[in-house]
């Protein structure tokens, strides 16, 4: 079949099969495939927003057991470099969120093997208690799968006793891509396999969850297995429909085991406009411009993307790999105006919370994200003598104080 037939299909509404998806994002020139993405993007959403979320990215440790190739940020347990954050630290995190127009975190971590399942529900209850109409869009489905492991209970009880403690929705990380030859290679099998993964979604969506999807490229993935990727999310959206939005972004090689270099701009928008033609199932489609920049993410408008993320406030895990992109609400809304469309503040859920909260009331710039924690901050947090220490370096420090 020849790309014009492909994309007259599309332009129909007909469904892409692997075959179609491959020869277009392989041979179709980059203008046709932003023109069918962007289209498929205006049937979607016709009425001209685009949307964005005020809130912030907070890694509670970068203590971690799974050792991702991929990975700059995580240190391995026993490292001076390691860090838990405190409840209050958390806290502090989330009066700063508010006071920028912000109601959610994104709360992702590594893999510590001495923070048990239940100083998660013990933060989380703490969270709602302080601030109850705060959401909490936390712990990627390697996450859970590493605290099923740690519990000893299965993977639904986990988002059970999760949710019951205040979990409100899952973020699609951990996801790389979905494909286990991939998945072996990155070291990241263990962690999950695609099946795993995939599964922790279905039962979060069964329990009424909703989550996002992820995707990052640029590895030593083939384009075959980016587009099995797609194709698997969007067979588990047919499944439970439960996925609110996909992002996708590419590998940012610094500082990492794995090395190499990042994919360009170019084959950042050519891979968004084929996952809006692949996923024909999913409302949302992220611009990432944390990977890819403002200028860029402002393109992505033009690609398929009808959201432009989070302000994100804090970032950690992209910039311990080399990227160190800001932009704060005004300078989003800004982007989105600028390329033609309207701007609305959302929630987790895509509901329209309403204009931008600069134009309400004065807020300060934000020029630059912030950390995790201070350069050279090693405190430890008080509360977490009253957890089980499973590593000797954990045990170690206890007993010795630092
Ligand atoms: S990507 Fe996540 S799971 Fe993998 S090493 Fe980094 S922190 Fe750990």
């Amino acid at each position: 079949m020849s790309i014009a037939t492909i994309a007259d299909n599309v332009r129909a509404g007909g469904r892409l099969n692997r075959a179609e998806a491959l020869d277009l994002y392989l041979n179709a020139p980059t203008s046709l495939l932003g023109a069918l993405a962007d289209e498929a993007r205006a049937r979607r959403h016709p009425e001209g927003i685009v949307t964005y979320i005020i809130d912030r990215n907070v890694n509670y440790t970068n203590v971690c057991v799974a050792r991702c190739s991929f990975c700059a940020f995580y240190r391995p347990v026993g490292s001076d470099d390691g860090y838990v954050l405190g409840f209050e630290e958390i806290f502090r995190k989330i009066d700063e969120t508010i006071a920028l127009g912000g109601g959610q975190l994104l709360l992702q971590g590594g893999h510590n093997p001495d923070l048990p399942l239940d100083w998660y529900e013990d933060l989380f209850r703490a969270v709602k208690q302080r601030y109850p109409a705060f959401r909490l869009h936390a712990l990627s489905p390697p996450e859970v799968i590493h605290l099923s492991r740690l519990s000893r209970l299965e993977v639904p009880q986990v988002i059970d006793r999760l949710v019951a403690a205040g979990l409100d929705s899952i973020p699609g990380g951990g996801a790389e891509i979905l494909v286990d030859r991939v998945r072996k290679i990155l070291n990241c099998y263990g962690k999950a396999t695609a099946d795993e993964w995939l599964d922790v979604m279905r039962h979060a969506h069964g329990a009424r969850l909703r989550t996002t999807a992820t995707m990052m490229y640029g590895t030593i993935e083939t384009v075959e297995e980016r587009l099995e990727h797609l194709f698997r999310l969007r067979d588990l959206q047919d499944e439970t429909g439960g996925f609110t939005a996909f992002i996708a972004w590419s590998y940012q090689p610094e500082h990492t085991e794995l090395g190499g270099s990042e994919a360009t701009g170019v084959e950042y928008l050519r891979t968004l406009a084929i996952a809006r033609l692949v996923l024909d199932n999913f409302d949302n489609l992220q611009a990432s411009w944390v990977t890819q920049g403002g200028k860029v993410g402002q393109l992505s408008l033009a690609f398929g993307a009808n959201d432009m993320g989070s302000v994100m406030i804090e970032e950690n895990v992209v910039r311990a790999a080399g990227a160190a992109y800001c932009m704060d609400e005004i300078e989003i809304v800004r982007n989105i105006e600028n390329a033609g469309f309207m701007p609305k503040r959302r929630n987790m859920h895509y509901e329209i919370l309403g204009d931008p909260v600069f134009r309400e009331r004065s807020l300060p710039r934000m020029l630059e994200l912030a950390v995790a924690r201070a350069d050279g901050d090693t405190s430890r947090p008080p509360e977490i003598v009253r957890y089980a220490a499973r590593s000797a370096a954990e045990k170690k420090a206890r007993l010795t104080g630092h």
